[in-house]
């Protein structure tokens, strides 16, 4: 379908989820459009950065068939206070699964791939510019440098959004990356395949959780995210971490098989995710829960309707601002609500003290927290969140925890 000018219609940066859920997305219906996919890394899904938990109905609306990979259901999750205390939500159905992220990717690709998307590994985008035609994107590709034009541009590109600051756009507020370390290991000893375990604690993972996420009944994903001003000693928290009074005789005859790292997006949405003919997805757009870091079913749907708006101007159903807007606008009826309340959790949470953790999962056991969440979607949990801190019971319960959220409503409200 390109016409003579553009090399493709649409040009997308970054072959995570979000970039290949747009691709899939415009180029499974006839009349087919072109469509050029660009990552800088040699291998689809790799380096690994991710724990791959996530929320079953969030996978099937990314139109996948989820009997297609390896995965490990999870009924229950367990949150641990930092004085040893905790509580259980047990959704007693496969409401979540634990997937290998590397098959995930590349099985996204693939789909794309058969749908007639090109993919070009080691290909890094350097630069990007617009002018009457459309875009122009300056490649590097193995010392060589090329030249591609495109007609719409998606940008995929991950956490740092290089390309979409580069053309003036806001990225994620780098303040709120939360640099993780992760290793997975084999022959851990009492793993309940069902249940994760997220544990709190200054002492463990200043500013976010550590994570135990069981692949099978003997090997896990044990991680952890810290504030950034702790990034030089990832290493020791995760040592520190193995070493809970929960977790060290799990670990006794254990080996490390892999190690991980990368940055847990934790921002909230960016205000402005569309150009001329361009529009951001995924990570690079924020779209991802600023509770848990989560962001491979929610960015890749809102690349699905990325992709969608991308084949509507090409087949020029729509004028290209207007295609654009109206991605903004439909991501964030979907969405917006839930991940801005997520964010401000995440503000409120994120400073607060071992004292006051030991009391939320006190609040959280006496009020049931796992059943006003029971309802709400996994993925959508900031409503729930919400109305559970509004029932007169919690509230009151959490009445010296006003003075945080208030000062941090007003910084969300002056920023
Ligand atoms: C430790 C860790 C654990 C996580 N665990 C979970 C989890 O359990 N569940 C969950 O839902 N989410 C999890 N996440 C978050 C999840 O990994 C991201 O939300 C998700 O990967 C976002 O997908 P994306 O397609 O937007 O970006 P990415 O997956 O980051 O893909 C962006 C791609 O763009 C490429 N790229 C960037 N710039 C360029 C360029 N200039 N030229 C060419 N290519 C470029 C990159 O190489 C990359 O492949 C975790 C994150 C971390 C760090």
């Amino acid at each position: 379908m390109s016409s003579t000018n553009f090399d493709s219609d649409l040009a997308i940066v970054g072959a995570g989820p979000a970039g290949s859920c747009a691709a899939w997305e415009s180029v499974k219906y006839k009349p087919g459009v072109s469509v050029s996919i660009f990552e800088e890394h040699s291998n689809i899904g790799r380096p690994l950065q991710c724990s791959g938990l996530v929320a079953t109905d969030g996978l099937r609306n990314l139109g996948l068939n989820l009997t297609k990979l390896n995965y490990n259901k999870i009924k229950r999750a367990k949150f641990i206070a930092p004085n040893f205390s905790s509580f259980d939500i047990n959704r007693g159905k496969d409401s979540m699964v634990v997937i290998d992220r590397v098959a995930l990717d590349n099985y996204l690709a693939e789909r794309a791939r058969t749908n007639g998307c090109e993919y070009h590994l080691e290909h890094r985008v350097n630069q990007i510019h617009f002018d009457d035609n459309g875009w122009i994107l300056y490649i590097n590709h193995k010392k060589k440098k090329k030249i591609h034009r495109s007609k719409v541009l998606v940008s995929a590109e991950g956490v740092h959004a290089r390309l979409t600051r580069s053309i003036g756009l806001s990225p994620p507020d780098r303040n709120w990356l939360f640099p993780a370390l992760q290793y997975e290991f084999e022959d851990t000893q009492d793993v309940d395949p069902d249940c994760v375990e997220l544990y709190f604690g200054r002492k463990y993972a200043p500013g976010f959780f550590g994570w135990f996420i069981p692949i099978n009944e003997n090997s896990v994903r044990l991680g952890i995210a810290v504030e950034p001003r702790f990034k030089g000693k990832r290493r020791l928290f995760l040592k520190q971490f193995r070493k809970h009074p929960f977790l060290k005789d799990r670990f006794k005859n254990s080996k490390i098989t892999n190690s991980y790292g990368g940055y847990v997006p934790v921002s909230g949405p960016v205000k402005i995710t569309y150009h001329k003919s361009f529009m951001v997805i995924g990570d690079a757009a924020g779209q991802s829960k600023a509770t848990t870091g989560g962001g491979i079913n929610i960015g890749g749907y809102c690349g699905r309707l990325a992709g969608l708006m991308a084949r509507k101007i090409i087949l020029e159903e729509l004028p290209s601002l207007k295609a654009c807007r109206d991605y903004q606008n439909q991501w964030r009826t979907l969405f917006e609500p839930n991940l801005s309340l997520m964010k401000l959790f995440r503000r409120i949470l994120t400073p607060l003290p071992d004292e006051t953790w030991n009391e939320i999962i006190k609040i959280g056991r006496e009020t049931d927290i796992g059943g006003s969440l029971s309802t709400s979607h996994i993925d959508l949990h900031g409503i729930g969140l919400l109305k559970h801190a509004l029932r007169p019971r919690v509230f009151m319960k959490s009445f010296h925890a006003i003075p945080q959220a208030v000062s941090s409503l007003f910084r969300e409200f002056i920023s």
